[in-house]
């Protein structure tokens, strides 16, 4: 394995601030940062600057085309690529050229990207617009090297129909709200807040040959039958296990590929379920860190597939293992290094903290259903609720020690001590001693404050993390926005905060929740609490359009009530094609290759009963006519099942109405797909292994 100088290729492929200093006039290099810090209007001279340097280094890097690289909503990235080239010269040769104009706009035809109803098909418009704030970088794939410029993807009339425009907005309103919030307890200095994100992502690694003997993986992404293998996750031998060397290759090449993007990737593991991963990288400004994410899962994809492996980012490929997720870790941090999420040692002192705590509680308490919402995908449906994914319910987790502190809070109007992490006993004298943390950790939380961040662990794997951070950073703000408005105005500041703080503490309390989240005490306890426990992405999806979301999203200037509804259209025709693909691919799969196996192992199976027969009158051939028996009437079930799925499908693809769809494939599709599966998963464990007409659970998960 060749070693990697880290410092050296971390970046390299990434028009950074760096190259910038070093490459634009000082004039232009100020006026840029400007804009990106500042937000400030770029005008077309320094563009065509900017552009033109870009260029050469891009052309430096063996790059002959660029693209404006964006996140429609589709749930992945779209490229469309231009070469440099410009008109041929009349001696017949050409310049290579990148002006200012083609940095900041591009005009895609949009009529091929979801768009909800905002635009008519003959509407084709649709601008992609730079986004200074991420940086451009270069992709290496076999097409060549491409110069790929992060852009927002808007429509003729403005609106959006991407994951980062709102993401862009989302961020503006919380600099501003959070800025307002500070200034009042007398932070002069800060200029910006901006949400830092940080997210673990989670993936399968499989043979490719494997994935592409399995059908439903290549069309759904997930497997719709497989018996469990003799041996699953039981053993917990996977979790944090040495990685194999093929995987550790694969890893090896992976990181190189992001550290070269400028992508921080920090921390890998193997996870809980057999063939089951995790990376992490470290933090970084929200809409970096959800392009960046975007780019871990095209790299592991991508890299993937030069080892001869499949990476598979379903939230849930395999029945009865783990599924995979995205966990999301937010906090909020100003320009001048203060993460606003640290209550640091005494938090019961700390009423900044305090506020800003239970401001988050407010917002998760009063959205969150809308918080559910922004994780929701069909693959996830298949993950919540079980005893490996957060419940459907969202609750916060704040652990012991500001548990404590919000209880005496509560209690007397103001909190006294912070409880403190004791020294850690481990009862052997020469490991060197260390203080706990004052609180543990909580696995089983949809929203989890673990330190100085708070970790929403909803997040689909396969999912865009833009819009679970434009969602958290609009409530929060909203909350800001609230608090600031009672404390402005309040005649006595320290007073004000006190009865702020312990009012918000009381009325949120029904979100706290610090026990075992995946426990059924837990589902009972939070019917009580009254908090919605919304179970499929069908069920999540109007709370897009419900009257506080549509509020809270055009204050902050968010989404507008069209866009919201468009999203919501998107989404359900979105959760009915896919479940439609399922089917057909659940057909396809059982008619052309299962039915006519199991056929063929039953002639086979009948033949040879004959045969003894005749060669030994007196042999015993019960077991293999029980076997036949058995497998006949499981063939006729699966016949029956896969009628009825199919009658469900015909009866779906004749609907117009989106909502009506995605209602109905919930209803009826999705408990039909799973009734065919049963007897299939039956006959696996019956059929000679070598008339099984595809690879096993066991195949894929162990042997990579
Ligand atoms: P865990 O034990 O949950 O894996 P880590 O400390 O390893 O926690 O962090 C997981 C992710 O959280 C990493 O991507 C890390 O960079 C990110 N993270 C750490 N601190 C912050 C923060 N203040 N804001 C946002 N993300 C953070
Ligand atoms: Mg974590």
């Amino acid at each position: 394995m060749k070693n990697i100088n880290v410092e050296e290729i971390f970046g390299s492929n990434v028009f950074n601030d760096h190259v910038m200093q070093e490459r634009l006039p000082k004039k232009v290099y100020q006026k840029l940062k400007e804009t990106i810090k500042e937000g400030n209007d770029l005008d077309l001279e320094t563009a065509d600057v900017v552009a033109h340097e870009m260029k050469e280094w891009a052309i430096e890097h063996g790059c002959t085309h660029y693209t404006h690289w964006f996140q429609p909503l589709t749930g992945l990235t779209a490229e469309k690529h231009d070469s440099f080239i410009s008109a041929p010269l009349p001696d017949g040769r050409v310049l290579m050229s990148f002006s200012g104009k083609e940095l900041i706009k591009s005009e895609p035809d949009a009529s091929s990207f979801p768009s909800g109803g905002l635009r008519a098909t003959f509407e084709a418009r649709g601008y992609t617009a730079w986004d200074p704030t991420s940086p451009a970088f270069i992709k290496e794939n076999a097409v060549g090297p491409i110069l790929c410029i992060p852009t927002a993807f808007c429509s003729y009339t403005g609106e959006a129909l991407d994951q980062k425009t709102p993401l862009l907005r989302s961020m503006e309103a919380i600099n501003k709200e959070a800025l307002r919030l500070i200034r009042l307890f007398g932070n002069t200095t800060s200029k910006k807040v901006v949400p830092s994100v940080g997210i673990e992502q989670e993936y399968f690694i499989i043979d490719r040959k494997n994935f592409l003997a399995r059908k439903d993986l290549v069309y759904t992404g997930r497997t719709v039958i497989g018996a469990m293998p003799p041996k699953g996750q039981e053993m917990d031998d996977h979790y944090f296990g040495s990685i194999r060397e093929r995987i550790g290759a694969f890893m090896h090449d992976v990181n190189e590929c992001l550290w070269k993007l400028g992508v921080p990737a920090k921390t890998q593991h193997n996870e809980a379920a057999p063939g089951q991963h995790e990376l992490a990288p470290i933090f970084e400004e929200a809409n970096v860190a959800v392009d960046h994410n975007q780019l871990i899962m095209e790299t592991l994809k991508k890299v993937a597939y030069r080892h001869g492996l499949q990476c598979l980012l379903h939230e849930k490929p395999f029945e009865g293992v783990n599924g995979s997720g995205k966990h999301n870790n937010w906090s909020l941090n100003t320009d001048d290094g203060i993460n606003l999420l640290d209550p640091g040692k005494t938090p019961h002192q700390n009423l900044q903290f305090l506020l800003i705590l239970t401001c988050v509680l407010k917002a998760v308490d009063r959205h969150g259903a809308l918080l559910r919402e922004s994780a929701s995908n069909v693959g996830n449906d298949r993950r919540f609720g079980g005893l490996e994914a957060p419940p459907s319910i969202i609750s916060v987790y704040v652990g012991e020690q500001l548990q404590d502190v919000l209880d005496q809070l509560i209690a007397t109007g103001s909190a006294t001590h912070s409880r403190k992490g004791e020294k850690l006993e481990t009862g052997v004298s020469s490991i060197p001693e260390f203080r706990k943390d004052a609180t543990d950790r909580n696995r089983t939380s949809p929203f989890a404050f673990t330190g100085n961040k708070f970790e929403f662990r909803s997040v689909g794997s396969e999912d865009s993390a833009g819009e679970p951070n434009v969602v958290i950073n609009t409530i929060v703000a909203e909350a800001f926005a609230e608090a600031s408005d009672i404390l402005e105005k309040a005649p006595d500041f320290d007073m004000a905060v006190h009865d702020l703080i312990k009012k918000q503490a009381l009325e949120s309390r029904r979100i706290v929740f610090n026990g075992n989240g995946y426990s059924d005490e837990w589902v009972e306890e939070a019917k009580r609490r009254g908090l919605p426990n919304i179970a499929t992405m069908v069920d999540a999806i109007p709370a897009l359009t419900e009257k506080s979301s549509v509020e809270v999203f055009e204050r902050f200037g968010v989404f507008t009530e069209s866009e919201l509804r468009s999203r919501a259209e998107i989404e359900y025709e979105t959760y009915a094609k896919k479940l439609n693909i399922e089917a057909r691919a659940m057909v396809d799969i059982i008619r052309k290759q299962i039915i006519p196996s199991v056929i063929k192992y039953l002639s086979v199976l009948a033949e040879n009963i004959n045969e003894i027969r005749q060669a030994l009158p007196t042999a015993d051939t019960s077991t293999s006519e029980g076997m036949l028996a058995e497998a006949s009437a499981l063939l006729k079930e699966t016949k029956a099942a896969l009628n009825t799925l199919e009658e469900a499908r015909l009866t779906e693809e004749k609907m117009s109405d989106s909502k009506e769809r995605a209602v109905f494939c919930r209803d009826r599709i999705v408990p039909a797909i799973d009734a065919v599966r049963v007897p299939v998963d039956k006959l696996e464990m019956l059929v000679d292994k070598e008339y099984w007409p595809m690879p096993s659970y066991g195949d894929m998960l162990f042997e990579v």
